[in-house]
């Protein structure tokens, strides 16, 4: 590639003539004659030649006009006639592939309409027009995709008008796989019994939530549902707090005791520690509940666990179980026994939801920034071309 072709970006152009002014204007023409594009003649003549006139790119903070020279040719033997075809440069447009996927990723990154309008030196519809096309493009790239093996699910809030949707995580490869609208099984049955794939799902990660629970054993028949540790923990903690609060009303409300209550006792200082215990000595119970409840901790914080190991762990924790069921605790071990498979699953699996909980902040932003949707098919669109996808254009 000479200097001259990587300053353009565009292959096969020969340069005459360049003007640095207030824009740069650059007079460009093919290096060569195709062969026919309809009978792949080698030898064509000129029939006639056009000028083109394309906005290019941006260098530094000039802007590139490209005056192009195309010719128009015509073939001895099938006498047909056809243009030059340029790599990157669509027919009749006024802007080259690669101007136009600066001002896309332009918008992308935050750039408003308005600032575009200044620097790229185009309307602002066009602006949007643009970018609504490289999102259909990517969306399209993405349809008829089958289902990832390891998934994530969780709901997130959509609209007050449309309540809330279900997000489905690709968590191999850090994608949205897909939004859909509602969290129930009738209002998903439609999506996921055409999902393509589905059978072949072996990982399903969620929170503790029954109704998804019935989803994935109906619609993913093949899949292990591992738990999602943060929302196991802040199940937990979310007991132990109302068991605080029956024991100790008053002290439940002491900031200084929440905190290191709340703390992992490896976190907290031998000042700290003496303070919690001095705390604890005055309620027995609460003593006792708090120390099940880190042996609890223990064992859900546990990963990358060899399957020996956790074999010789399970007896462990199951008597643990046991134990809380027949305390105050009694109902978080009734949870946690009703999703042991899941739960310990996790020490085997490392993956968490914590990918899709990332997502969903990134797809709030998509929806403040749009000023909300109120198509849900639009908000899809806009997701899966900003989160689903790998953000690289294929440039023909
Ligand atoms: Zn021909």
């Amino acid at each position: 590639m000479s200097p001259i072709d990587s300053i353009l970006g565009i292959p096969g152009l020969v340069v005459q003539r360049v003007d640095r002014g207030q824009e740069i204007h650059v007079w460009a023409s093919p290096q060569g004659r195709p062969a026919c594009v309809h009978c792949q003649h080698g030898s064509v003549r000129i029939k006639a030649t056009y000028q083109r006139l394309l906005k290019h790119t941006r260098q530094g903070n000039q802007l590139m006009v490209l005056h192009l020279s195309v010719p128009k040719y015509h073939c001895p033997q099938c006498h047909r006639y056809f243009r030059h075809p340029f790599a990157g440069i669509r027919p009749r447009l006024r802007a080259t592939e690669t101007y136009r996927l600066e001002v896309f990723e332009a918008h992308e990154g935050g750039v408003s309409q308005r600032k575009l309008t200044m620097t790229h030196q185009i309307g602002s519809a066009t602006v949007e027009r643009w970018y609504q096309s490289y999102v259909r493009q990517r969306v399209s790239e993405l349809s008829g995709r089958t289902c990832p093996q390891i998934i994530g699910i969780d709901e997130h809030f959509f609209s007050r008008r449309h309540g809330y949707a279900t997000t489905l995580v690709d968590l191999k490869n850090h994608k949205v796989f897909d939004v859909v609208l509602g969290r129930s099984e009738p209002s998903l049955r439609r999506y996921l019994r055409h999902l393509p794939g589905r059978e072949k799902v072996k990982v399903v990660v969620m929170d503790l939530s029954e109704s998804y629970r019935r989803i994935v054993q109906k619609y993913f028949p093949g899949a292990q549902i591992v738990t999602d540790r943060f929302h196991v923990v802040r199940l937990i903690n979310h007991h132990m707090l109302k068991l605080w609060q029956l024991q100790d009303p008053v002290g439940r409300k002491h900031r200084g005791l929440l905190s290191l209550m709340r703390r992992h006792p490896w976190k907290l200082t031998d000042e700290q520690k003496d303070r919690l215990d001095q705390y604890l000595d005055a309620f027995p119970v609460l003593k006792a509940i708090y120390i099940a409840k880190q042996h609890l901790m223990r064992f859900i914080l546990l990963k990358t666990v060899k399957a020996k190991r956790a074999k010789r762990l399970l007896p462990r924790s199951l008597e643990l179980i046991q134990q809380l069921e027949n305390s105050p605790a009694r109902s978080l071990a009734e949870t946690i026994r009703s999703w042991l498979v899941p739960i310990v699953r996790m020490w085997r699996f490392s993956k968490s939801n914590g990918i899709t909980e990332g997502f969903h902040t990134k797809m709030e932003m998509i929806s403040r920034r749009a000023f909300g949707f109120r198509n849900f098919e639009n908000y899809r669109m806009r997701v899966l071309a900003l989160c689903g996808w790998s953000g690289m254009i294929n440039r023909v």
